[in-house]
């Protein structure tokens, strides 16, 4: 039955892929075929339902802001967390510095580019690049993530929007230290090369409250992941966040590599891949994908027995 319906639901994104575009604005994202397109659900008990390309290597990109986020809550704490960025929806593009500069000294919320420079720059001074990444793979449930160098270094040579973003943190006394080695380390999480099915692993992990199904083993406490779903919801599919939330009812995130990432409460992690990607930035596969599944399965968090 769940076999039936992912496959209709990747089937259905699957129509969609030539109404989209790649990313180009990384020249390296650019080189992506858009008619790349895979599904993956996990569920706690150890399956793993797989359609299309799900195996292919792509960058988690804005994805990576979850992990990032969650190491925060988690070593930083809740209330040092908020006290640098906000926890409210943007309403404006990832990487826009418009409200950061006339209406807010603190980023709106850490699914943004400012936000989740803000959140990068708290871990720099703890973290080295390779534990973040230990904790990547750890939450994703794949041990093969690397660094995409290609990527990372097409993102270094572009990346003048990001550091301009940091400098404007810097100068208005909310981010600490070096602005260029905090976005450098922003630039390689970014750059961590997934699967749909690592994503799907991040989603069931989520799903599970912060516990690895397959050991027991608790990577994030209930709260920290708590925090971050709400903020998936509210935040996670840039400035469509709202029609997400309508439309599919799930804490989601994107990135604009062509993953999302969903989580399903106790019940599944959804991960989808496909670089073509809506004007917003969000797989427009992936989307109509998870829009066919909640609707199949009654997935949405408002749906009532009464749906
Ligand atoms: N590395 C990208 C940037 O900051 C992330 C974009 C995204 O996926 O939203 O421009």
């Amino acid at each position: 039955m769940l076999q039936d319906t992912a496959k209709a639901a990747w089937e259905h994104g699957r129509q969609y892929l030539m109404q989209g575009k790649v990313a180009d604005y990384i020249p390296e994202l650019g080189k992506a075929n858009p008619v790349f397109f895979g599904l993956c659900i996990k569920t706690p008990d150890g399956q793993s339902i797989e359609f299309g390309d799900v195996d292919k290597r792509f960058t988690m990109q804005s994805i990576c802001k979850v992990v990032c986020l969650a190491t925060a809550l988690q070593h930083e704490g809740f209330d040092t967390v908020f006290s640098h960025v906000m926890m409210e929806p943007s309403g404006d593009a990832f990487n826009s510095i418009l409200k950061l500069d006339t209406a807010s000294n603190r980023p709106f919320n850490p699914m943004i580019n400012a936000g989740a420079i803000e959140v990068v720059n708290l871990l720099a001074p703890t973290f080295s690049f390779e534990e973040l990444l230990d904790f990547t793979r750890a939450i994703c449930m794949d041990d093969e993530i690397v660094l995409d160098e290609a990527v990372y270094h097409s993102e270094f040579a572009t990346g003048d929007r990001n550091r301009a973003i940091g400098y404007l943190l810097k100068s208005k006394g909310v981010l600490a230290g070096d602005v260029l080695k905090t976005v450098d380390l922003y630039f390689k999480l970014c750059s961590l090369s997934v699967t749909a099915r690592s994503l799907a692993g991040l989603g069931l992990v989520l799903a599970n409250g912060g516990v690895d199904p397959r050991t027991g083993i608790r990577l994030f406490s209930a709260q920290t992941v708590r925090t971050v779903k709400t903020l998936m919801f509210t935040c996670g599919m840039y400035d469509r966040s709202g029609e997400f939330a309508v439309r599919i009812g799930l804490p989601c995130k994107s990135g604009v590599g062509g993953g999302i990432m969903a989580s399903v409460e106790n019940r599944m992690g959804i991960g989808t891949f496909g670089p073509s990607l809506d004007e917003k930035g969000n797989s427009i596969g992936g989307g109509y994908a998870l829009e066919y599944l909640s609707r199949a399965l009654h997935l949405h968090i408002f749906d009532s027995e009464h749906s």
